[in-house]
């Protein structure tokens, strides 16, 4: 993490940067509503960074599982749709010339797709550093639209290649940003431009190596690509826009009832997006709280709304409510769900050796761990994929039986200082308690208790501890934080 921040100096004049996710540009209507507000934000000095087109990730990753399966047909029709779908959105957002040139470009994006997928067949395997070449090409078609269309509206865009500025490591598939080489490209390269006036677009998810060689940050990426930027530049806050109203107390498609957060602590949004809530990837808040940039999470369809405000340092002003939910001390319910319980059982006794050797056993096969709990007799540990776990009970064969059960999933009460209210433990068992809880987690952080279940009773349990923390009807709102709203109608920008 060393130079995330130190190396880079301020930008010399503020800017504020505004990620908007594939929804938020899913067809030319929601670029449109896209282009609105980036020209509302001109005055505080836009970074533009766009995911893909809603769903054109999934299909691309279709395009390279077919591809090293040689299935060539089905490449052809998902490619021929997804230049269908592009080119529909361009000829609908500019018109003239200006669709000539960027049909061309258009063009030259999906025969480097064709390039590459036929590169997957002939290896007859999706290699990491293929898949990420292959979905990159998502955000490079839609950074390029959303440019255009800024163009058409008047905006002077500048479209940026990422993978100049964002320079991680080589671990494709999940790269991590190398920061002193990416802030000082993201200073060379946008501050000029925004010097000048004008307003940078690039794609999120997207990097490379110091060699040129395309990577991305993992899926759900681009919220990540958007801190980076944001940290880089010591922007003034950093937009997240997406489909929601803000961070919500639960996933809105799993309860319905779910209300908006107004604010929210770095460290409570980042354990949410930790622990499976999809609003946020889990690295996004890290860039930010390093450097201390707001996040802002908004609805690009509700602009209106005040959305929810993250930030340093909120106990309980960000609370929803008062007289029941332990005087707000939750702030939302979620699940991670995939996660495998793992015991491990010394053959003879419990030593510090097997601790130490589990770790060991462990990071030599890049398995990390989610969560650990240990007692006199065994342990057990927490993790999201098993693939590792027969070399690593092989390795540990000897010294300890390795057992591990999938289909588990994590259900996690988040808010500032919850380890500090036992009560909250409390209400939560009389919630779930009927359900098979195989294992809590409360301690290791002061803003989280977790209880494992079987997945199939996952949403079940995200459900019952939403309708106990946040019943219906809501009492009356106790505080909507006032600085959320003041900003809100001060800068007016999204209104
Ligand atoms: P984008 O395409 O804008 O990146 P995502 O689909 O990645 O959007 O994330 C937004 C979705 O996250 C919402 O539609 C919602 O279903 C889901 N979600 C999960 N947990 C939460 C939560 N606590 N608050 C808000 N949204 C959540
Ligand atoms: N398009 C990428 C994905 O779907 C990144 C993102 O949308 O954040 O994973
Ligand atoms: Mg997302």
């Amino acid at each position: 993490m060393n130079g995330l921040c130190e190396s880079s100096e301020p930008a010399e004049q503020e800017c504020v940067v505004m990620k908007f996710g594939g929804t938020s540009v899913q067809d030319a209507s929601s670029i449109r509503g896209v282009c609105q507000l980036v020209k509302k934000a001109l005055p505080r000095r836009p970074v533009v960074v766009v995911s893909a087109l809603a769903r054109v990730t999934d299909q691309l990753l279709n395009v390279g599982l077919a591809s090293a399966e040689g299935r060539l047909d089905l490449v052809a029709e998902i490619l021929h749709l997804l230049r269908q779908r592009h080119e529909a959105v361009a000829r609908d957002l500019v018109a003239g010339d200006e669709y000539g040139c960027l049909y061309e470009e258009l063009a030259a994006e999906f025969k480097a797709l064709e390039a590459a997928a036929n590169g997957i067949a002939t290896e007859k395997a999706l290699r990491p550093v293929s898949q990420d070449r292959l979905l990159g090409a998502g955000e490079s078609l839609s950074s390029r639209l959303v440019e255009a269309s800024l163009r058409s509206v008047g905006v002077d865009a500048a479209l940026v290649d990422a993978r100049t500025c964002v320079i991680t490591d080589a671990a494709h598939t999940r790269a991590t940003p190398l920061w002193d080489d990416t802030n000082g490209r993201l200073q060379a390269v946008l501050v000029p431009l925004l010097e000048s006036g004008r307003v940078p677009v690039m794609g999120g998810f997207v990097g490379a190596t110091r060699d040129g060689i395309p990577t991305t940050l993992g899926r759900g990426g681009s919220d990540f690509s958007a801190s980076i930027v944001g940290a880089g530049l010591h922007a003034e806050r950093i937009e997240i826009w997406t489909d929601v109203d803000g961070v919500m107390t639960a996933d809105p498609t799993l309860c319905p009832d779910a209300r908006r957060v107004p604010r929210m602590s770095f460290d409570e949004a980042a354990e949410l997006a930790y622990f499976g809530a999809k609003v946020l990837h889990p690295a996004t808040l890290v860039p930010a709280m390093r450097c201390n940039v707001p996040v802002w999470v908004l609805n690009s369809r509700n602009p209106d709304c005040a959305g929810t405000e993250i930030v340093a340092h909120c106990e309980n002003d960000g609370r929803i409510n008062s007289g029941w939910n332990n005087d707000g001390q939750v702030k939302a319910v979620t699940a991670k769900r995939g996660v495998a319980i793992v015991d491990i059982e010394p053959v003879r006794w419990f030593a510090p050796e097997l601790l130490r050797e589990v770790f060991d056993v462990f990071e030599r096969h890049q398995h990390s761990l989610e969560l650990l709990s240990a007692s006199r007799g065994s342990l057990a540990l927490l993790v999201s994929s098993v693939t590792a776990l027969p070399a690593i009970a092989e390795e540990l064969k000897g010294m300890a039986n390795v057992r591990w059960e999938n289909h588990k999933a994590l259900v996690c009460l988040v808010g500032e200082q919850i380890r500090r209210h036992p009560e909250v433990a409390g209400q939560a068992f009389r919630a779930i308690g009927d359900i098979d809880v195989r294992m809590i987690c409360q301690g290791a952080s002061e803003r989280n208790i977790s209880f494992l279940v079987d997945e199939s009773r996952a949403v079940e349990a995200v459900q019952r501890l939403h309708r106990s923390f946040f019943p219906v009807p809501a009492p009356e709102p106790l505080v909507e934080t006032i600085s959320s709203h003041a900003m809100c109608q001060a800068e007016g920008a999204w209104g």
